[in-house]
């Protein structure tokens, strides 16, 4: 089997996510034989460092020995099991040290199995929390401009990136779409922190209207990934916290893509020292192993549906692999890798290498910003860099970087005109040194007229 056989095979048979497959005339496809540590193989033997990690969900490398073990030895005992009225003990240790590492208050775990799905239930939940408190009133959702949260429609309802939505318009429901904290466009002069205190009257004032109909505000707490690792001040999350708090409000922390130190901490609320009424996680929820996502919720909503089965109060909501053993068992396996190696502390010194390696880009003529939150750190092309005006997106200017990472050796996966580093943390400040550069020489590729 080598590249070639396979790549026409998969053409063949295969549709791939995210993906106009006609690229595929000239854009190759790149099958993967084997995966260790940061490095990805191919079928001719070529090896590609996995600067996206995957999508953002492996955190310890592939086939990290650790988890594998963790699974194999599960594998043995259990596979998987209905989750309604049977449990394991995966799920049960997980659900323990979930509640112990979140934010305080946190303290009931509900599991689905990828992470628009974990939207979808925090949507809902809170939806019905509301309904059982007698407030048949709230049924509106607030979200942030340039927000993801997924691709399930109610899901891609509180999102609002363009691409993603426009399309599927007439599918979804309404949503109150408030402007959003983004750094990346502040006034000169001034800081993110003041950007967020001035973008916040507009939430402000939509939660003063419309709190009486609004059963949540969700956001993704300091970046907003899909949305092209664009960046926000925690003092945003500290003002929405308290207005959520005085108008009645549940707030969403949607930590899919964030949590499990993405950011610099644990998680991202740790930062405004907040916590939410929901917190969804998934992604590096195993470590990028196996599909898993949880909402983490507390005891007043947990109560509010606890009463006779009568009443119909319950949340009557699942899916068949709720909380699979195998994939409990791989969330467990990477929780221990925290605990074990310091690895939050670990990261600030290879956040502090992406910051410096990256650094040089700032004056590149077609670069308008480098930014960085602890491990995800980005960089924006654009076609004016005084006036900040974007490259038209129908040029795919970032595809020139993605090619070039292939052949270097690095998979660069950008996001538009955002090319960006989020790398599995057992990676080494040599390996950041080498992707910093392979990112430079594609940016400059990118950038030719
Ligand atoms: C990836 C992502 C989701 C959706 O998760 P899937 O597992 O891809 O369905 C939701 N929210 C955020 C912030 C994400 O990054």
């Amino acid at each position: 089997m080598n590249n070639h056989d396979l790549t026409r095979r998969d053409l063949a048979v295969v549709w791939h996510p995210c993906t106009q497959m006609k690229d595929h005339e000239h854009l190759p496809m790149t099958p993967i034989r084997r995966g260790e540590g940061v490095w990805l193989e191919d079928f001719d033997g070529n090896r590609y460092l996995d600067a996206v990690s995957s999508w953002w969900v492996n955190l310890f490398g592939h086939a990290n020995p650790y988890i594998n073990a963790a699974i194999r030895r599960q594998l043995d005992d259990l596979e998987h099991v209905i989750l309604a009225g049977f449990t394991h003990e995966p799920v049960v240790r997980l659900s323990e040290r979930l509640v112990a590492i979140t934010p305080p208050g946190l303290s009931r775990c509900f599991y689905a199995d990828n992470g628009s799905a974990a939207v979808e239930v925090a949507l809902k939940m809170s939806f019905h929390y509301w309904l059982n408190q007698g407030r048949k009133d709230k049924t509106r959702f607030i979200c942030l401009s340039n927000s993801y949260h997924g691709e399930t429609l109610g899901a891609l309802a509180v999102g609002d990136v363009p691409l993603y939505k426009s399309t599927y318009g007439p599918l979804l429901m309404e949503v109150m779409t408030v402007p959003g904290p983004d750094c990346f466009e502040r006034e000169p002069g001034e800081d993110c922190e003041q950007v967020a205190e001035r973008m916040f009257e507009a939430m402000e004032a939509t939660l003063a209207r419309h709190a009486h109909e609004t059963c949540a505000v969700i956001v993704e707490p300091l970046v907003q990934c899909a949305g092209g690792m664009r960046m926000y001040h925690p003092r945003y999350l500290q003002l929405l916290r308290e207005a959520c708090d005085r108008h009645g409000v549940h707030l969403i922390a949607d930590e899919i893509a964030v949590g499990f130190g993405r950011t610099g901490t644990l998680f991202a609320c740790e930062q405004a020292g907040i916590s939410p009424d929901f917190m969804c996680l998934s992604k590096g929820l195993t470590g990028g192993y196996l599909p898993l996502s949880v909402v983490l919720t507390h005891d007043q909503v947990y109560d509010a549906f606890y009463d006779e089965y009568t009443r119909l109060t319950a949340f009557l909501h699942s899916h068949s692999y709720t909380a699979n053993p195998l994939a409990c068992t791989a969330a467990l396996a990477t929780l221990d890798l925290f605990e074990r190696d310091d690895v939050i502390g670990r990261n600030r010194r290879l956040a502090a290498v992406m910051a410096e390696s990256l650094a040089p880009l700032k004056d590149h003529p077609h670069v308008a910003d480098v930014r960085q939150h602890g491990m995800i750190a980005a960089v924006e092309m654009v076609r004016n860099k005084t006036t900040r005006e974007p490259y038209p997106w129908q040029e795919r200017r970032g595809l020139a970087i993605y090619r070039h990472g292939l052949k270097r050796g690095a998979l660069l996966r950008p996001l538009g005109n955002v090319s960006y580093l989020m790398p599995p943390y057992v990676i080494t400040e040599e390996q950041i040194r080498f992707l910093a550069q392979v990112m430079m020489e594609g940016i400059d590729l990118a950038c030719r007229d």
